[in-house]
């Protein structure tokens, strides 16, 4: 048999969504892939319900339906505070995971280099890789997880094409400050690179942080693809609608590209979720409280059971520190978490580049009461300790 592409080889499946499977194996609460066991708003169930008897089964436009790119535009105009044109700025994906691979094919040719701050979401590894792109890291130093612009810009200098911003930052739960981001910026154009973000959590920061949309720093449109969805802000991971927004001449190619790669995002969704997108602020100012409280509840019960831990400005995830357990491979720590404690984890060697296996991520966008037996749970934990 001939051999498999070559440009497979380099990666392993996602932890995130193995210690998935391991978590519903062992019967686990499941705090590893990170999505909410809470329902959804209740005007899109029921807008859902109602589109199910519409004409809405067939292809949708492939950069999306105009419905939800006019409602997309309305909103994001308002929060990134200039006007984005629904049919030339916008293109409509099957979630971020498809906007940010687009995005990276957009940009990148074979042998690119693109700044990536570890730790970092799993997927930009993957994503480099399948578009031929060379990563370059820049460490984030905890427990702020702040960089150093002296080391940023010895990456600048190894003329990367584009760099990656999760803001807020998945996993260590990092909200770039104006001034950090003012910092990119400068640097990304004195050196003329492109931006590409992930700003799922956009709606999930913590006062006193505040998200700034890196789009919106001053000359930055122009050189910015910003990438985000719906799953985290309107609880809906399952939906896969995600999208890409970014000058005109960008989302051109961009367009060609999810036309190749996927035709379009699930057309019946789309226009249920244009409820959504119609919310007012209010249900955003909402959103941030709910997770706010989850947040604080989790953080007591953890310093409760006595674990250290990283605080979250934003996103809805936390690192444990496990040094204290005595064990090498944090993969087998959670492995044994799963099994003989009863909730999931990810490893946190999967989000660095660095040598670090002392670290494990939980997330914490859960019902209060599944919230409640997983911290009941992890008053076990020590049990684990060699
Ligand atoms: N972004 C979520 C996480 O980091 C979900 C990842 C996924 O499986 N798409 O857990």
């Amino acid at each position: 048999m001939p051999a498999l592409s070559k440009r497979t080889e380099t990666f392993t499946d996602s932890v995130i969504r193995r210690m998935t499977r391991i978590s519903n194996q062992y019967g686990a609460v499941n705090l590893s892939q990170g999505f909410p066991d809470f329902e959804p708003p209740r005007e899109l169930l029921k807008r859902l319900a109602e589109v199910s008897n519409e004409d809405f089964h067939q292809y949708s436009i492939t950069w999306g339906a105009q419905n939800f790119r006019e409602a997309l535009a309305e909103k994001q105009s308002r929060l990134m505070g200039r006007r984005i044109d629904p049919n030339a700025e916008i293109v409509v994906t099957c979630g971020s995971t498809e906007a940010m691979m687009a995005a990276m094919m957009t940009v990148a040719n074979p042998g690119d280099k693109v700044i990536v701050f570890s730790p970092f979401y799993e997927n930009y590894g993957a994503d480099t890789i399948l578009s031929g792109a060379e990563p370059i890291y820049v460490p984030l130093y905890p427990p702020e997880f702040n960089f150093d612009p002296n080391e940023l810009e010895a990456a600048f200098r190894q003329k990367p094409k584009a760099l990656i911003l999760c803001n807020p930052s998945n996993p260590c739960g990092k909200v770039f400050t104006y001034d950090e981001l003012k910092i990119i910026a400068d640097l990304a154009e004195k050196y003329d690179v492109f931006v590409i973000t992930d700003e799922v959590y956009e709606h999930i920061v913590y006062a006193p942080h505040k998200h700034t949309y890196f789009a919106s720093l001053p000359n930055m449109w122009e050189r910015t693809i910003s990438c985000s969805s719906l799953s985290k802000t309107y609880s809906v991971t399952g939906w896969r609608l995600g999208y890409i927004i970014a000058p005109p001449h960008i989302i051109d190619v961009a367009k060609k590209v999810h036309d190749f790669l996927t035709v379009g995002a699930a057309a019946p969704l789309q226009e249920a979720a244009v409820t959504g997108l119609r919310f007012g602020d209010d249900y955003y100012s909402r959103l941030a409280d709910k997770y706010t409280e989850k947040r604080d509840l989790f953080l007591r019960g953890l310093d409760d059971i006595g674990i250290a831990h990283t605080n979250p400005q934003g996103a809805y995830y936390v690192l444990l520190d496990i040094s204290e357990f005595g064990y090498e491979s944090d993969l087998d720590f959670c492995e044994k978490l799963a099994e003989k404690v009863g909730v999931g984890a990810v490893p946190g060697s999967s989000f660095f580049r660095e040598n670090v296996n002392h670290l494990i991520r939980l997330h914490f966008a859960k019902k209060n009461d599944t919230l409640n037996v997983a911290l009941n749970r992890l008053s076990d934990i020590y049990k684990l300790k060699k």
